[in-house]
């Protein structure tokens, strides 16, 4: 029988990080089912690649979050187990600004909300306690004691082999050209063939609006530089030594750094990249981009700015609000899923969203609202 014979349960088109979660939570549950990705994952063409992704615990963005992400911890681990490999490295994080900027108040309200062990320091106690961080003396850290690094590659590759181990069938170099639902379920057309199933997942990243028209006038697609640089002082941005660090530098404007793995410090702009079309993206970041990129670590972390070692390019999905959709298909709520789970910080909780996933095809309550995720939230628009 060739996989275009199988009836499946579910079929999850696209295997980045919400891709391969839900292909991975959902053979776990025993489900027949079937991933497919336009290319090889992981790969560099979406939004799961760079080596790193920071996760964190005192949520800026809604306190919404923290329970996801205490989800996703655990999850991860199990994977770790599951695989044998690390996937995690605990560094601290440290979120950085103005007391009444909406980073630092963010933080520490979400953190108060749950009780998540953080500590406020000043400028000064910053300064003291992580010598590569140079902090304007108005502006204060709130320590996130658990945050720290997911290794993307590492982690989509885990999910994809865990799920095949538990009978999932993946396809790869196969685009999906369109899908419709009948009376016999769904079906999916590829550049490869055809398949069938009860219920379908759409998790394609930068490539939504193709897959769902209505989420068109929605989700914004923009390139988003990173750099990596030489430290002068490497010692002072070791895993061990340098958190991972949220900056409003300005009001309402942020940039993150990622600590050195032996390939450098990592940098990134958060948000204002320029809309793009994810089939024709220019993946040479510009010398203004590494300029902005430099200037930001020459501010506030002096002795990270040494050589640009490495630069790339990945895609932001954006939603008007910065939060997720995570939702059933209004057309097809018994058998379509839609997950848009990027805006620029959906990573971390990709485990946890494969799980909501599950919970949403099976109709069981998912552990969390979902409806600052639906999709009649953006009803005006589509
Ligand atoms: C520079 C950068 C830094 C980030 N930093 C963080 C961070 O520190 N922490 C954090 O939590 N999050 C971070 N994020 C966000 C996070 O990486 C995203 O939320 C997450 O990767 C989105 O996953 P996804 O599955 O939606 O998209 P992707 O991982 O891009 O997956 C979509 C997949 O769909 C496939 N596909 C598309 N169209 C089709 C089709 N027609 N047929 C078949 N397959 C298709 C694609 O090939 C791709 O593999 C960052 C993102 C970027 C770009």
């Amino acid at each position: 029988m060739t996989l275009a014979d199988r009836p499946y349960d579910v079929i999850v088109v696209g295997l980045g990080a919400m891709g391969s979660a839900s292909v991975y939570s959902l053979a776990r549950a025993r489900r027949r089912v079937l991933g497919i990705d336009r290319f090889a994952p992981p790969h560099e063409f979406g939004s799961s690649h760079g080596r790193t992704r920071i996760i964190r615990e005192a949520y800026f963005e809604h306190p919404a979050y923290v329970p996801i992400v205490r989800r996703a911890f655990d999850l991860w681990r199990e994977l770790e187990r599951d695989v044998g490999r690390s996937l995690y490295v605990k560094t601290r994080g440290l979120t950085i600004g103005p007391e009444d900027g909406m980073l630092v108040r963010g933080a520490r309200a979400s953190a108060e909300a749950f009780g998540v062990p953080h500590r406020v320091l000043s400028a000064a106690g910053v300064r003291e306690e992580f010598p590569g961080l140079q902090p304007l003396h108005d502006m204060v850290g709130v320590v996130d004691d658990r945050a720290g690094v997911l290794f993307p590659e590492r982690c989509i590759a885990a999910l994809l082999e865990s799920a095949a181990r538990d009978g999932a069938d993946v396809r790869r170099d196969d685009a999906v050209l369109g899908w419709e639902v009948g009376d016999d379920g769904v079906r999916v057309r590829t550049t490869g063939g055809e398949y069938r199933a009860k219920q379908l997942v759409l998790s394609a990243g930068a490539w939504m609006p193709q897959l769902v028209p209505d989420l068109a006038d929605v989700l914004s697609v923009v390139r988003q530089p990173i750099q990596w640089f030489d430290p002068s002082h490497a010692d002072e941005f070791s895993p061990a030594k340098c958190p991972v660090t949220l900056w409003e530098h300005a009001p309402n404007r942020v940039f993150y750094t990622l600590p050195d793995f032996g390939d450098g410090v990592k940098a990134g702009v958060h948000y204002e990249g320029q809309p793009v079309d994810p089939d024709h993206v220019d993946r040479r970041t510009s010398s203004d981009e590494d300029a902005q990129a430099a200037d930001l670590l020459q501010r506030f972390m002096p002795h990270a700015n040494g050589r640009l070692r490495e630069s790339q390019v990945c895609l932001y999905t954006n939603t008007p609000d910065l939060h997720f959709v995570i939702d059933v298909h209004p057309a097809h709520p018994k058998q379509v899923v839609v997950v848009s789970a990027c805006s620029g910080h959906g990573f971390k909780f990709a485990t946890a969203i494969g799980e909501v996933v599950l919970a949403l095809l099976t109709g069981a309550p998912p552990r969390y609202d979902l409806s600052m995720f639906s999709m009649a939230r953006f009803a005006a628009r589509m």
